[in-house]
């Protein structure tokens, strides 16, 4: 199957980061949000980044112009009929999800694949409930899209082969790497890392370590890159905290039980960088770590 048209809903931090990636490897792309102050700014930090990507010579000055003019931008969901693929990367609730397949469903082609970056919501479900649940899958990327290499492609229960094929057409044509996971909780990446977080966060609960000690040790004792809380202020610990429910719930296993600290911090509003604090603060020049 042919895919030259990509829509992709929610311009979010996820949702621009697709359509750099998307626009870069010449798809056309049709970006769409509930709001037209994020698409403006979506825009703005499609461009922000890929002058970064011009000035540190991995991008062509002429790509990167080429690429801007490929993505449209529409507060109008049904423009999206046209896409021959649809990436849906809106706000992590399954109500707001499937409220967008039920007013895109009318205006698709029958061709057209549907998918969700969801981090968590069972996709067998979502699919269930569309008129296409064997051209319906998970496309879940990581954050940032543009450095991330790469993409988790998540078959539901009734996910046909050509629509597989398809999307692994696609992340090979992003240059991405894809990782097949079936569709149980959380999925591969999440479902091994988020525990490792909250594993991270009971040590310093429990006062084995302090905040510096523990991103330290797993720093310079297991090679990771970023320390596991620093790793969680990256990703909101509002995202972290949701995806433990998501696991203990559809596990129905105790050793994935949230971290209490973690809950604290969500219900303090530290969400992490997003909110210039989290495990550490962002208020100042340097991080500082908040306990
Ligand atoms: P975000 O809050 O940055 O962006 C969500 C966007 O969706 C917002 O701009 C919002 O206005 C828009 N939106 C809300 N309702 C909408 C609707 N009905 N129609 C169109 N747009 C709508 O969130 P994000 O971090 O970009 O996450 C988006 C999705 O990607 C979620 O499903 C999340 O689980 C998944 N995801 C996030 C990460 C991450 O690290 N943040 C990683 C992988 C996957």
């Amino acid at each position: 199957m042919a895919i030259q048209t990509i829509g992709v809903i929610g311009a979010g931090q996820m949702g621009n980061g697709i359509a750099h990636v998307m626009a870069v490897a010449e798809y056309d792309v049709l970006l769409t949000d509930v709001s037209q102050q994020a698409l403006d700014k979506a825009l703005e930090t499609i461009r922000g980044n890929l002058s970064r990507q011009v000035s540190r010579g991995k991008l062509e000055e002429s790509v990167m112009e080429a690429s801007l003019s490929r993505i449209k931008t529409t507060l109008q969901l049904a423009d999206l009929g046209q896409s021959d693929l649809v990436i849906e990367a809106a706000t992590e609730r399954e109500s707001v999800k499937r409220a967008i397949f039920d007013d895109l469903q009318p205006h698709l082609q029958d061709h057209t694949i549907l998918t969700s970056n969801t981090s968590s919501i069972s996709i067998t479900r979502l699919a269930s409930r569309t008129d296409r649940p064997e051209r319906f899958m998970g496309f879940h990327f990581m954050n940032p899209v543009p450095v991330m290499q790469l993409v988790e492609l998540i078959r539901g229960i009734a996910t046909d082969e050509p629509t597989y094929k398809a999307c692994l057409g696609v992340v090979e044509r992003l240059g991405k790497t894809a990782a097949s996971a079936e569709d149980f909780p959380a999925f591969i990446v999440n479902r091994i890392l988020m525990p490792m977080i909250n594993e991270a966060v009971y040590t310093l609960y429990e006062g084995v370590g302090n905040v510096n000690s523990i991103d330290e040790a797993l720093k310079l004792g297991a090679n990771h890159p970023m320390g596991p809380l620093e790793l969680a202020d990256f990703i909101g610990l509002d995202t972290c905290l949701a995806i433990m429910n998501v696991l203990h719930d559809g596990l129905a296993d105790t050793k994935y039980r949230p971290c209490p600290l973690l809950t604290k911090y969500v219900e303090a509003g530290w969400l992490g960088r997003k909110t210039q604090r989290g495990f550490y603060d962002y208020r100042g020049e340097t991080p500082v770590p908040t306990r």
